[in-house]
Order: C-alpha cells, then structure tokens, then sequence
C-alpha cells in the first residue's frame, strides 16, 4: 500500500456513485486520505480546510484518479464558515449522503503548561465543530435517501493520556455527540458512527510526538479504511463505533 493509501480490493469497496460526501480536514493526513477513498469509490467529494493551496492539492489528486471533488475553505470553528460551506454545497448539489468530521487540532504537554486559549480551541475545533457540522448536514439529508455521519474521535474518545488534557476532553465530547445523535436520527434512515484511532503517521504526531518511532504508527490508510467499511455494510447492519490500535499498543 503505497503512501498510506487505502485501495482496498476492488472488489469489497463501496460503490458509492452518485452520493455526494464532505470530508473536514481534507487537507492532509488522515482527511486527505479518506477523500481519496471517497473519490475513487465514486462519490462527489467536497474538501474543507482552513489552508487553500493544500486543498488544491488533494482535489487534483483525486482528479487524476479519474473522481470529482470541490474545495471549499472554512474554519469548522467559525459559525459563518460552517454556514457558507453547507451553503456551498446545498447551491451547488442540492443535498448531502456522506459526512466525514474529521477536522481537529492538537495541544499537548502537562496541564500547567496548557493554557485556557489552546483548550477553547481544542473544544471549539475537535468538539464543537462536529456539533454544528452535524447539525448543518442533516439538513440536507433526507430520510428518503438517507445518510450516513462518521466522526473521527480517537482513542482519546475513551481513554485518558497524561498530557493531553484538552485533548482528551474534547474528544470525550465527539463520542458523546456521536451518541447523542445516532439515538436522535435513527427513525430517520440517518446513521452515525464514530472511529477512535490510536496513533497515526500524520503532521499532527509528527510535530507534537516526536519520540514516537514511527514505523509504530498506524498509517491514515488505516482510518480510511475504517470509513469504507462502514459505507460498504449491508442495508441490514451498522456498526457504532470502530476503535482501531496499534498492534502491541494496550487493548480495549
Ligand atoms: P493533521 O495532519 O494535522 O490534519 C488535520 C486536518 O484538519 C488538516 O487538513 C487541517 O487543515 C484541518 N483543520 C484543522 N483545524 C481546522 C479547522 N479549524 N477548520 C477546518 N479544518 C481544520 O491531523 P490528522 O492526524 O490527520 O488528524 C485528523 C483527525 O484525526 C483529527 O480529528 C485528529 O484529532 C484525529 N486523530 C488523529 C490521530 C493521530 O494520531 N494523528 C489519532 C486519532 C485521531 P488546516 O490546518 O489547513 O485547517
């Protein structure tokens, strides 16, 4: 598998033709791959992300996989950001089947050293993000097509990691609106999910765990995998929640 990327055998991957997806942080890491997933399997993808020029580089990726995709550049944090995406696409595809929130950042280290500042931002990106994007989605989902709601959490969704407080807290918070709102959209043909990885190869590990050997490390293929396995259930099963670990990491 070449780069990280998921290119599951053809035979088992979705077909997902005609659904139209957004991926947040689509930019980079664990988002670009999942966008690439999403494009090779056939959907539409819409790509949001803070930084433009990263996200014209992943929409001509998928582009050259022969898929389609549009970027559109927010801060899932900012409330008018949010609003002009779903905007955006509602204009331009009257609807949504495939929602990735996948968006987060990062601030690591012990907690007197964590300041109020970055753990609003952790809140206002990894949790409150997921919040208002779910919230604007469903309004474009309907139930007679359905759709489909993936959150990606983190190990971090459950366990709790000496130095990583607002993280942890944060991410504790996308289990519970992933919970929160599978229980609210199942009359509605709407189904969410939230995926908890533990260490991945990405920018974000790079720069905040740079002890960590990363031949360790699971790679952003492995969560994109994930998603596709969810989209590929059959129209009978569903599956709540995907806790993917190193091997050799502690279990459960
Ligand atoms: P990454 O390489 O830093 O990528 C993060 C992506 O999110 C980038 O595209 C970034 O682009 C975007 N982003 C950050 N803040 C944003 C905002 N306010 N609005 C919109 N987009 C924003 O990180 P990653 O490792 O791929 O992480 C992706 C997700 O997986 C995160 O939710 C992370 O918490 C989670 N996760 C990561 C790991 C890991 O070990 N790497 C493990 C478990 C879970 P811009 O900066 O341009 O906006």
């Amino acid at each position: 598998m070449k780069g990280g990327s998921a290119d599951p055998d053809a035979s088992s991957r979705p077909k997902l033709n005609g659904k139209i997806a957004l991926v947040t942080g689509a930019g980079r890491g664990i988002g670009e791959e999942i966008a690439l997933s999403l494009g090779r399997a056939g959907a539409f993808v819409f790509l949001c992300a803070r930084t433009e020029s990263q996200l014209a580089k992943v929409e001509n990726k998928i582009r050259r996989i022969g898929g389609r995709a549009e970027s559109v550049t927010a801060d899932v944090s900012r409330d008018d950001d949010v609003k002009a995406l779903f905007e955006t696409i509602k204009r331009r595809k009257k609807r949504l089947d495939i929602l990735v929130n996948n968006a987060g950042v990062g601030h690591f280290g012990p907690i007197e050293d964590c300041t109020a500042a970055e753990f609003d931002e952790m809140m206002a990106v990894n949790a409150r993000g997921v919040f208002i994007c779910c919230r604007e989605a469903l309004r474009l989902m309907s139930p007679s097509r359905g759709g489909v709601i993936i959150n990606i959490a983190s190990v971090l969704g459950i366990k709790g990691y000496a130095g990583q407080i607002g993280y942890t807290a944060s991410k504790h918070a996308v289990v519970g609106v992933t919970k929160a709102l599978a229980a609210e959209v199942r009359s509605h043909n709407i189904y969410v999910s939230v995926i908890l990885p533990g260490g991945v190869d990405t920018e974000m590990v790079r720069l905040s765990r740079p002890d960590l050997d990363r031949k360790s490390l699971l790679k952003p293929g492995d969560v994109a995998q994930a998603v596709m396995y969810l989209l590929s259930l059959s129209p009978r099963a569903w599956v709540d929640s995907i806790h993917i670990r190193r091997r050799g990491s502690e279990p459960f």
